[in-house]
């Protein structure tokens, strides 16, 4: 068994390495699906968002997740807040997982935060997922963010030199998509594989 995490600045191209590692055989879980299912409705975690947040926040019964994005990130306290509320249930549903696996699995855990938890210790092994910040702009504009989100997003984030700090390799997405897919191919088969292997 092989726990992995992967990181990288928001727009940097996590998801897109997430889904090549799931159709070379690995099983992703991404924090960000943990986060939403902390707060789902009905859950502890969603009435201790609406006890801080208030009642505004609600819509159509859930809780609104792009109204709780803006607030926080325009507003450093909130995000702790938020934060204190989702990552120890978040990390609680992932030990659930872990014990789960079998002695052959390779996980891949796709966690933009890792620098932020402080939880790269957790892994066997660390990948962090880069690319110039001209192209993660660009990627984020296509997928209709506005480019003041982005700013703020990226601004709220750790940086890429504390993410390579920490990681044992580093994806670098500044090419096309064939170029991404070759480097996370050549990972799986040179480094994972033989390290799932023991
Ligand atoms: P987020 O932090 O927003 O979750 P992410 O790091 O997971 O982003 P992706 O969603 O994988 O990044 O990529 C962002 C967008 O850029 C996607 O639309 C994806 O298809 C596109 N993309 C990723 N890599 C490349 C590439 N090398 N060339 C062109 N487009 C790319």
């Amino acid at each position: 068994m092989l726990v992995v995490a992967l990181t990288g600045g928001i727009g940097a191209g996590k998801s897109t390495v997430a889904q090549y590692f799931a159709e070379l055989g690995a099983l992703v879980i991404d924090a960000d699906q943990l986060a939403r299912i902390a707060i789902e409705r009905g859950s502890d975690g969603f009435s201790e968002v609406l006890l801080r947040f208030g009642d505004d926040i609600i819509v159509n019964g859930d809780i609104d997740r792009k109204k709780l994005a803006e607030i926080i990130f325009s507003d450093q306290s909130a995000r702790k807040d938020l934060e204190a509320i989702i990552h120890p249930r978040v990390q609680a549903i992932f030990a659930e997982a872990v014990e789960d696996l079998g002695e052959d699995d390779i996980l891949i855990y796709e966690i933009p935060l890792l620098v932020e938890t402080d939880a790269a210790e957790k892994f066997d092994y660390v990948i962090t997922v880069e690319a110039d910040l001209e192209s993660r702009k660009a990627r984020l504009l296509k997928k209709g963010l506005y480019i003041s989100q982005i700013e703020k997003r990226i601004a709220a984030q750790a940086t890429p030199q504390s993410r390579e700090a920490i990681a044992d390799t580093v994806i670098r997405n500044d090419g096309d998509e064939d170029e991404l897919l070759r480097q996370v191919e050549n990972l799986w088969e040179s480094v994972l594989l033989p390290l799932s292997l023991g």
